[in-house]
């Protein structure tokens, strides 16, 4: 009597233990293929109907987990946030902060050739709201966008520095749109301050990158905007040979107070061989001086 009790005992822990082994393993995966007898058999004693239901419709496997390919990376989209124009602010006028005018509080002059590849767009000289470049997906970057001749440019640089210095070049910003542009000025200011603002973010229309002719770099293994990148080997680099390929160093340290920005390690411009070798040779350090228009406050504006 007592062995037949242990027996059914045992036959009925061993059901509830197998019954809760075949939930859990429906559960967390969808591999289980127990026949449907088997099921029925175990469910008819409490709340399993939901279980059941759910191994039913889970009778097709759906993988959780989807690996990226690394081989062919797809570029990914540029965010394209509201795209909101907000007229400058110039009453009264230029507001300055350490040296740099808040863009905001000066007229810019539209730029009527946009498309010009050593056109001159800052603080005082804007690309046209409506302008949009031709754009090709650039090598060597993270999915970004230049002109199909800076692009050219960008690739024989990137591979002629790998063959030189074995230094593997990485765009990380290229193009960017209008809306991306004002996303990013008006993000500036509340997380960093009007005052650094001015200083390092450009405001939509005066910057180079919807020109499709700015890249912000590094190397493929350090793919962040660095204030140092100027001074590493690859840096350097670029500084000597740029100018052979088209670029010149955009924002050099102790220039702000001529092209209105702070010094960008990172940022370069493609303005063409001739201009750039021709900066390069006279030893002139940026683009305003080059046209002769340095960073002024307008005439209209004077004290
Ligand atoms: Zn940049």
């Amino acid at each position: 009597m007592k062995r037949r009790i242990h027996t059914a005992v045992i036959a009925t822990v061993l059901t509830i233990l197998i019954s809760g082994a075949g939930c859990q393993t429906r559960d967390t995966s969808v591999t289980s293929s127990q026949p449907s007898s088997s099921a029925s058999s175990v469910s008819d004693s409490s709340s399993e109907n939901a279980t059941d239901t759910t191994s039913t419709s889970e009778a097709t496997p759906t993988p959780e987990y989807t690996p990226t390919p690394t081989l062919s990376p797809t570029p990914s989209p540029i965010p394209t946030p509201v795209p909101e124009y907000v007229e400058p602010i110039i009453e009264g006028g230029p507001v300055w902060y350490d040296g740099y005018v808040d863009p905001r509080t000066v007229r810019a002059e539209i730029v009527s050739n946009p498309e010009d590849i050593a056109v001159l767009v800052n603080k005082y000289y804007a690309s046209p709201q409506s302008y949009v470049p031709e754009l090709v997906y650039a090598k060597y970057s993270a999915g970004q966008q230049l002109r199909p001749e800076a692009a050219a440019a960008w690739e024989d640089m990137h591979d002629a520095c790998m063959a030189e210095i074995g230094e593997d070049l990485y765009l990380i910003s290229g193009y960017r749109d209008w809306g991306t542009q004002t996303y990013s000025f008006n993000n500036a200011i509340t997380r960093r301050g009007l005052d650094k603002t001015c200083c390092k973010n450009a405001y939509p229309g005066r910057s180079e990158h919807p020109l499709g002719l700015a890249l912000d770099i590094n190397i493929r293994s350090d793919p962040e905007i660095r204030d140092n990148f100027i001074n590493t080997k690859a840096g350097q680099w670029v500084l000597e040979h740029g100018h052979e390929y088209g670029f010149i160093w955009r924002y050099p340290a102790g220039y702000g107070m001529i092209t209105g920005y702070g010094v960008e390690g990172w940022h370069f411009r493609y303005v063409g061989v001739d201009v750039a070798t021709e900066m390069y040779e006279k030893g002139i350090m940026t683009l305003e001086e080059y046209y002769g228009k340095p960073q002024i406050v307008p005439t209209d504006y004077n004290e």
